[in-house]
Formats: structure tokens, sequence, C-alpha cells
């Protein structure tokens, strides 16, 4: 382990990391899998870094079981919200206080930079707590006056134990959105983060206990998707699953939650965002370069990476001139470099389907402007040219599909209508952007855009925990973040009284 504060800053060595042999987190503490090991390999040189010990299917029983005990025994969901809230605080806190550990082993395994984990995933992941901390004792039923001898109300109620599944491409951040809701609502919940990224969250369950987490609230079983995440959903006693992932596996969820429940379920699933340019745009300058970020950060592994430019015909080539001018100023490299801005591909399954997408766009008679092919430096490790793809028509498999890398398509439009046809001809709908200088024109877009959410004049959330955020169409089901996702959480009972 990294000893002091001072080493986590800016760089690390990755070969001063030790890895824990015990990644499973059953009951109050750590367990070795008894599943089959799987190596896991970090993307910014390609080496095998540690054997990851997978739960067996007895041990995913075991945390169901211990989760579910635990609801009933453990008095987490029966303990005063205000003390519940004091808890999660704690954890925050000593998150954040574990940053010299937390940072490196974020960084390691993991496409994000040391930098943006120390500036943002850790305090974030503590922030995350401490907002749904916050409703803890805010989630009041109504009563609901129906005639006058009796009396309604609706009484909230945890579901009992929540799986959560989450992705490799914000390891932390991600398991955050799906753990904070459920366990500030008085669940248990399993997590069963990404076979790719699978060891910072262990740590944060640690510190769970510290803060005073009943043992048993909060579980992390190993694995990858078929042999621990489908059984972990299929769990006759897990009630509810909040899942972040592609849509295909989304919906392989969502059957098999079908099948064993029926039990609800929350989607985060895949995106193909739109970053609409209107010629009116306040700053062209400023503009290009919010486009470039949005789909250079984390090398465009982000649900919401804004992959598809669509730009007003008159602007078209000064933006696109700006963004490639951007996005080949990058340094690419080893997430614990600090010269590094942007990190590797997660594998090199990640950079092939990549590659084949960009490959077959070129030959179908596309121009990439910049990049489509690996990067030519540095040789080892997983990394992606950032690509900019032009004269592709709308039905291209890089405009339609999900990329998840690097990689921005351009079209042109004459007018605003034109703008909202594109941005709307796809089965996704998980973000928009729009930039204009039009305040009546960015109303229309915010209505007319088919996205769970709309960005004006910017691209990506802060730190702005009361916005929900989730797809439409393909791009999901419910909710992280805000009010709802606390809400989503908890079922309503309604009960009536006569008087
Ligand atoms: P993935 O669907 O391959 O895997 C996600 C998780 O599901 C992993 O933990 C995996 O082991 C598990 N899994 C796989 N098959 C399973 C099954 N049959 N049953 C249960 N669990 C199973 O996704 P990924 O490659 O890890 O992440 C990238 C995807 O996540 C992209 O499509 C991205 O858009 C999406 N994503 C969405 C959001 C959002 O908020 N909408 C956020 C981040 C990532």
């Amino acid at each position: 382990h990294i000893a002091t504060k001072e080493r986590a800053m800016s760089s690390f060595d990755p070969d001063t990391i030790g890895i824990e042999v015990q990644n499973n987190f059953i009951g109050g503490r750590r367990a070795l899998g008894q599943g089959t090991p799987m190596e896991v390999r970090r993307p910014s040189d390609a080496r095998v870094y540690a054997a990851l010990d997978s739960a067996s299917a007895g041990q995913v029983e075991a945390a169901v079981e211990d989760a579910a005990r635990a609801y009933r025994t453990s008095g987490w969901a029966a303990t005063d919200p205000r003390a519940r809230m004091k808890v999660m605080r704690r954890w925050a806190d000593l998150i954040e206080t574990d940053m010299a550990l937390l940072a490196p082993l974020e960084a390691l395994g993991s496409t994000r930079t040391i930098a943006e984990v120390l500036a943002w995933d850790v305090s974030y992941t503590a922030e995350t707590l401490r907002f749904f901390a916050e409703f803890a004792d805010k989630a009041g039923g109504e009563v609901i006056a129906t005639t006058p001898d009796k009396l309604g109300m609706t009484i909230t109620e945890p579901y009992g134990v929540v799986a959560a599944i989450a992705p490799w491409n914000l390891p932390l951040v991600m398991a955050a959105w799906k753990i904070a809701p459920a366990i500030a609502a008085g669940n248990s919940v399993v997590l069963k983060p990404s076979e790719m990224t699978p060891f910072s969250i262990v740590r944060i369950a640690e510190l769970a206990i510290e803060a005073g987490l009943p043992a048993g609230v909060f579980n992390v079983v190993q694995g990858d998707g078929l042999s621990v995440g489908d059984p972990l959903c299929r769990h006759p006693l897990v009630s509810k699953v909040s899942f972040t992932g592609s849509t295909r596996t989304g919906i392989a969820i969502m059957e098999a939650c079908a099948q064993t429940g029926p039990k609800p379920v929350t989607l985060e699933l895949g995106g193909k965002s739109p970053q609409i340019v209107f010629a009116d745009a306040n700053d062209i300058a400023a503009t290009a370069a919010t486009v470039a970020r949005a789909i250079t950060l984390n090398s465009g592994q982000v649900c919401v990476a804004g992959s598809r430019l669509l730009v007003q015909d008159k602007v078209a080539n000064e933006v696109v001139d700006r963004i490639k001018a951007a996005v080949e100023a990058h340094t690419q490299g080893q997430t614990w470099s600090a010269a590094t801005t942007i990190g590797p591909i997660i594998s090199e399954k990640q950079l092939g389907q990549i590659d084949g997408i960009v490959s077959r766009a070129i030959a179908a008679g596309g121009e990439a402007l910049t990049g489509g092919s690996r990067a030519a430096a540095p040789q080892e490790g997983s990394y992606y040219a950032p690509t900019i793809l032009t004269g592709l028509g709308q039905d291209a498999e890089a405009v339609r599909g999900e990329i998840f890398g690097p990689v921005l398509t351009v079209q042109t439009f004459a007018d605003e209508e034109e703008a909202y046809a594109l941005a709307n001809d796809s089965p996704y709908g998980l973000a928009a952007g729009v930039h204009t200088g039009d305040l009546n024109r960015a109303l229309r877009a915010t209505r007319a855009l088919e996205a769970g959410t709309v960005w004006v004049n910017r691209y990506g959330r802060s730190n702005d925990f009361m916005l929900p955020t989730g797809g439409f169409k393909q791009s999901g089901i419910g909710k992280d973040l805000g009010r709802e996702a606390y809400m989503a959480s908890l079922k309503t009972k309604a009960a009536l009284i006569q008087l």
C-alpha cells in the first residue's frame, strides 16, 4: 500500500501498489472467493497485475442470505434515520481521508487517470453518500382524503435486499450511485463490481464497517456476469436490481428479474448522445473545446459521451478544425503518470471493437480527419487515437451504435428542424448537448430532444446531485441521483383505516 498521501499525489509507481488477496466482502469482513480465479489486467501497460478471487455459487447465496439477515436483524432499517445519516457521513469522511490508498487503487487497473481520481472520483463518491444520507429522514408518505369515515395514507418501506451491478468505466462513482440511495433508505445491498475493475470498492466496504454500518448491510461479490451477476439477480431473496452497463446486459437482467420475480429494475444503459452546435453559439472556440472534452473524457468511455456532433453547416469548418486541434493536443498515457491527459481503453477486446467500427466506417467511404487507428504511442497497453469521422450517413454503424471510445462522428444540418430530426433518430436517448446564444431556441431544443438529460451551453454534470440521471428509449429505465433515485429504493404501502 501507498503509505503517505504525498506519494499518491500526481503520479505513482504501479508496482508499489499491493492488492489484497481476499476481495469479496460478506457479512462484514473480507472473504476469499472460492470460485474460478480470474486474471485482471491493467490497461495502461497490458500487464496482469492481480488474480481476482471470484465468488462461488455458494458464496453468492451466502452474501444474499447475510444481507437478508442483516436487513431483518441488524436494526439498520429501524435505526433512527438521523443516526443512519451520521453513519453515512462518517463513511464519506473516511473515504476522503483514505484518498492516498483509494486513488492509486482506483487508477491502477482502470482507465481513470490519477489526476482525475484525485480531483474528482474519490471525493465525488464520498459526496454521493452524503447527498443520499440527507434523504434518510425525508421520505414521508402522504395522508390521502377519501371519504369522511376513512383515512388513507401511504407509508414507504425499504425493499429489503437490493442487488447492484456496476460497470468498469468509473468504478467507484458508478457503484456509489447504486449503493448510496439503497443503503440510506434502509436496504441491504449486495454489489457485484465489474470483473475488470474489482478492487477499490472492497476498500469502501471495509470503511463502511469502520464508520458503523452493521455487518451484512453492504456486501461485495466478485466475478463475471454469467457466473456471479446472473445468479445474484435471480436469487429469490433479492427484491430489486439496480444495474448500470450495456443495453444488451440490461435486457438480460430484466429477463432474469421477470422470470424470478417479477422484481423491479433500475437500468442505466448505453447511449449515443448528440452535441448540437448552432451557428449562433455564444463562443465558437469555447463551444469546440466543450465538444472535444465530451468525447475525450475517459477516452470516450462514458455513458453520456457526446459522440455525435451535429453542426450547422455555416460554422462546420471552423468548429471541426478547432475540435481537431483540441483532441490532437492530448497526451495519452498510463493512468499513473502525471503527464497523462487521457488514459487507455479498458481492454484489447474493447479496443478491437472500436477499431472494427472505425475501419468499417472508413471502408464504407467515411474519412478520419484525425486518428482512425490504435494510437502510435505509448506502445504497450490499449490506446486508441482520438478520432473524428466525417462523410457518414445517418444509417452508418458508427453513427447509430455506441462505440464507447474516443470517436466523434460529424454531421451537418441546415436548420433547427433538421438538427432535432437527426438528433432524435437514434435507438438511444441518454443525453444531448445544445449550443446556442438564442434563449428561445435553447428552450425549444430542451423540449424537442428525446433524451433523459439535455445540457445547454455546457456538456456533462458537475455536483448537481439533485438532478436525476437516466435514459429514455434503449438507454434505460429509472434514474440514478436526485430524489427519484432515493424514492426508487423504497416501495410504497397504502393503508386505509375505517374510522
Ligand atoms: P456490461 O453490460 O458488459 O457489464 C456491466 C456489468 O454487468 C458488469 O459488472 C458485468 O460483469 C455484469 N454482467 C454482464 N452480464 C451479466 C448478466 N447476464 N447478468 C448480470 N450481470 C451481468 O457493461 P460494461 O462494458 O461494464 O460498461 C459499459 C456500458 O455501460 C456502456 O454501454 C455504457 O454506456 C454503460 N454505462 C451506462 C451508464 C448510465 O448511467 N446510463 C453509466 C456508465 C456506463
